[in-house]
């Protein structure tokens, strides 16, 4: 990464009096911790500058920070922080937004460059790993619970370490936050990990009932009964299916799970082996070459989906 793009993403901060930090529709912990920590710098170095988190709020999440309720049709033109997002078509509450640049921060694949300025590095864990770094290259101030949001960030999205995309790097970025702000981190995990008991039943639900081709091919179908029934939200079975990696019989698993409130099914796709973003890609859906997600409208195209899926398996396999 050129010593460059921090330069300018700092000059553009350092401009602009008002600043809006965006991230991803249906948010994961690396999403929001992201945007906050990133939010928190700034306040912390411009203690007068305006500058927001914004997107739906998570229960779940409210342990990061509280994100900002405004009304993005009265700022003037602003500067837009993107983290943790490759197009802005998939931006969570920017659609009133009148901002005059766009900045990325990102770790997702992306063929395109779409914003005016583009931090983005495919091998990078985590967007947090990406932000530490940014706020560690320039004079933007850390503190301990920006700190201890960049690790958590970083912690989730590279699955306690265990991910690929997990490398000397990020333990470097991980060791240094650890090192310079003395975080408590065993402290810390509750606030990813702890959950109530039915979320327990639930995955028990799932280990049970998925189905497992010859090909290593693994999905489930999760219908707006069992949600109900097992007392979940739409969004459990996204949380958890990092939680079926390292089957013995399976290379790549899928949960399908039904909204009925938007009327689409919700796809989670993981893999060991096979590169999948590729057919996301096709299912209104995309992600990292192993971790990818899709959207469709009908039973047909999930069917079709996890064809596509059983294909690359059994080539995967030469079989
Ligand atoms: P998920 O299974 O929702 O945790 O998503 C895994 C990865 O795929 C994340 O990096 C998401 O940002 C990405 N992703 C999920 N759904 C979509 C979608 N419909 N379009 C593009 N990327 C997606």
């Amino acid at each position: 990464m050129s010593r460059n793009v921090y330069k300018q993403i700092y000059k553009k901060i350092k401009k602009y009096q008002t600043i809006v930090i965006a991230r991803h529709i249906g948010p994961d912990p690396d999403a929001v911790t992201s945007q906050i920590a990133l939010r928190d710098a700034i306040k912390l170095t411009f203690p007068n500058k305006d500058v927001y988190a914004v997107g739906a709020s998570v229960h779940r999440f409210k342990k990061f920070g509280s994100l900002d309720k405004i009304n993005l049709e009265g700022l003037n033109s602003c500067l837009l922080i993107i983290t943790d997002v490759p197009n802005l078509d998939r931006v969570d509450d920017i659609v009133n937004l009148n901002y005059q640049e766009v900045i990325k921060i990102d770790h997702h694949p992306c063929q395109e460059k779409t914003c005016d300025l583009e931090l983005v590095d495919e091998t990078a864990s985590s967007a947090c790993q990406l932000v530490a770094d940014f706020i560690y290259k320039t004079p933007l101030k850390m503190n301990v619970s920006i700190a201890e949001n960049l690790f958590l960030g970083i912690v989730s999205d590279s699955d306690r370490f265990l991910l690929s995309y997990t490398t000397a790097k990020t333990f470097q970025v991980v060791s240094k936050l650890i090192d310079d702000y003395h975080l408590d981190f065993s402290r810390l995990y509750p606030i990813l990990y702890e959950r109530p008991i039915n979320e327990i039943r639930f995955h028990g639900y799932i280990g049970e009932n998925l189905e497992i081709k010859e090909s290593g091919l693994a999905f489930l179908k999760i219908m707006p009964e069992i949600i109900n029934q097992y007392n979940v939200d739409l969004a459990t079975p996204s949380n958890m299916i990092n939680d079926f990696n390292f089957i013995r019989d399976v290379l790549v698993w899928v949960f399908v799970t039904y909204d009925e409130k938007n009327e689409i099914y919700k796809i989670n796709i993981r893999s060991r082996g096979p590169v999948i973003n590729i057919v996301a890609e096709r299912y209104h859906g995309g992600g990292h070459k192993f971790a990818s997600g899709a959207r469709v409208k009908t039973m047909e195209e999930v069917d079709e989906l996890i064809k596509e899926l059983d294909n690359i398996c059994h080539d995967y396999k030469g079989m």
